[in-house]
């Protein structure tokens, strides 16, 4: 528990939110804020900023806790895809610094906007980015 971190308080249940479902690790809530109708929140219950924090086991649980409840939202929302989507740091757009996997379900022709502009990829880019991996 992080003091004055609104997501730890959330998680373990000390503020109220809409939650679609809670277990001893994660509580999954509905964003205040919805990109999307459905749009909700993965929030492990033990602190971590970010994925660069996050222990293994919870990474873990989380991507199968983010499956099942995104399987039900779309099932019952009637959506026609789904985006994950995970922020990292301000530059990623992170806003809250308790790592959380946001769930948006997507309709045809809605206005949310999870795109970029392709780029190109350099030989040398390339190559600087193979060679952390050697
Ligand atoms: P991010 O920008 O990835 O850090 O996402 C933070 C998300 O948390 C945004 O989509 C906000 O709308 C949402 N959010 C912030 N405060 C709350 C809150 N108290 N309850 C539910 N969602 C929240
Ligand atoms: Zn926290």
């Amino acid at each position: 528990m992080e003091e004055n971190c609104i997501f730890c308080k959330i998680a373990r249940g000390e503020i109220p939110s809409a939650t679609l479902y809670e277990d001893e690790d994660f509580r999954v809530i509905l964003d205040l804020g919805p990109a999307s109708k459905g749009h909700a929140l993965v929030l492990p219950k033990t602190h971590a900023a970010n994925l660069f924090e996050l222990p293994d086991e919870t990474a873990q649980k989380a991507l199968v806790v983010a499956k099942r409840v995104a399987a039900c939202l779309k099932e019952g929302l009637h959506a026609d895809g789904l985006n994950l989507v995970q922020n990292n740091g301000a530059a990623a757009g992170q806003t809250v610094d308790h790592f959380h996997i946001h769930l948006i379900p997507r309709y045809q022709n809605d206005t949310v906007n999870v795109t970029w502009q392709p780029g190109e990829l350099s030989e040398a880019e390339k190559e600087e980015i193979l060679k952390l991996f050697q």
